[in-house]
């Protein structure tokens, strides 16, 4: 097979890896972006976006999107559908293959893959997930699935009241279990959950078990993690938001990361330890995770890149 050359590689398209691409069509590096298995990154399980600077009514996530992808493709950058499946960056150029099979060589590569949604890892839990029998990780996408029904939501940050309250709306009962006699959330987040009359919340317990009956969720067997005492809950569906992963797994023999997986970039910029690799939103960022920070970020990326390509061909012309 051909192998492409491309000057600018963005992989992801979340708000980080759409704003990369902005930026960089608009200073002629002619970015091809990659969108992945989530197109629209973790936004579009995302209901009300809020906090966005420009949209004073909110936005819902899923048409943020695509605003961002239609900017970037205003400016002809190449969106295409494919997966990065294996990269190298061990020389001058560096590789990337795409759904395992398409090689492209890269002058630079901006790395904007972001995170995902973490689980318990409990195999009754597994079992539902891969079964697509009650066992999600957005409500906002699987909520409607459990219209006036009972479920259950694990998590006590900010995620997870979002779509404990989300979820409240369209269920009968919402069961919240937080595993310490606090939450994690910020104050306005978690009084919302407690104000809201259909949400129970369960301090110091934790899942022992995802119940079901061989096809889908019925419940899940619980903890206090006090007084010992274990107790079924019952619920059609169960609801996982305890954090994120970053998605660097195919980046780990050639950047520097730290211990969970996030790219360590040089503090201020989007520089990773290789020479023409950037990096930006999520997949670097374990502090602020906002979707105004990963666009930040991806803006200073393109940027970045810009800069290395520039000093690069003078680099070549002297
Ligand atoms: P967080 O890391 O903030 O919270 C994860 C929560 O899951 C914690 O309460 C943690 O408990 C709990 N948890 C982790 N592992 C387990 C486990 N094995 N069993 C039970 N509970 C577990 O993640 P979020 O996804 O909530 O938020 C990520 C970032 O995004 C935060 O900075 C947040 O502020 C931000 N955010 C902001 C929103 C907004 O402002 N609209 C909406 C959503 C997210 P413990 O507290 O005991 O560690």
């Amino acid at each position: 097979m051909e192998i492409e050359k491309v000057k600018c590689l963005i992989i992801g398209s979340g708000p980080a890896g759409y704003t990369a691409a902005i930026y960089a069509a608009r200073a002629n590096m002619a970015p091809v972006l990659y969108q992945g298995t989530q197109p629209g990154g973790q936004l579009t399980t995302t209901n009300e976006v809020e906090n966005f600077p420009g949209y004073p009514d909110g936005v819902t996530g899923p048409e943020m999107m695509i605003q961002l992808q239609k900017q970037a493709e205003r400016f002809d950058t190449d969106v295409r559908d494919g997966w990065v499946t294996k990269v190298d960056f061990s020389g001058d150029v560096h590789k990337v293959w795409v759904n395992g099979e398409k090689e492209i060589h890269c002058d630079t590569v901006i790395i904007s893959t972001g995170a995902s949604a973490k689980y318990l890892g409990l195999e009754s839990e597994q079992k539902y997930l891969e079964l697509g029998g009650g066992v999600s990780a957005c409500a906002v996408c699987d909520g409607f699935f459990y219209r006036n029904q009972e479920t259950i939501i694990v998590g006590a940050g900010d995620s997870a009241c979002e779509e404990a309250h989300y979820l409240s709306k369209l269920c009968k009962k919402v069961t919240m279990l937080v595993r310490r006699d606090e939450f994690r959330a910020s104050k306005i987040m978690a009084e919302r959950v407690k104000n809201t009359e259909n949400i129970e919340i369960l301090y110091n317990t934790e899942t022992v078990e995802v119940l079901g009956d061989g096809v889908g969720v019925t419940g899940a067997r619980v903890i206090n993690n006090q007084t010992k005492e274990e107790f079924d809950i019952p619920a059609t569906g169960f609801f996982v938001a305890i954090g994120h992963k970053p998605n660097t797994d195919i980046f780990k023999p050639y950047l520097d990361m730290d211990e969970t997986g996030y790219i360590k970039n040089v503090p201020g910029r989007a520089l990773t330890n290789v020479e023409g690799v950037f990096v930006c939103g999520d997949a670097a960022d374990h502090v602020y995770r906002q979707a105004v920070t990963a666009a930040g970020t991806g803006c200073m990326a393109a940027l970045d890149a810009e800069r290395y390509l520039a000093a690069k061909e003078t680099m070549v012309t002297v």
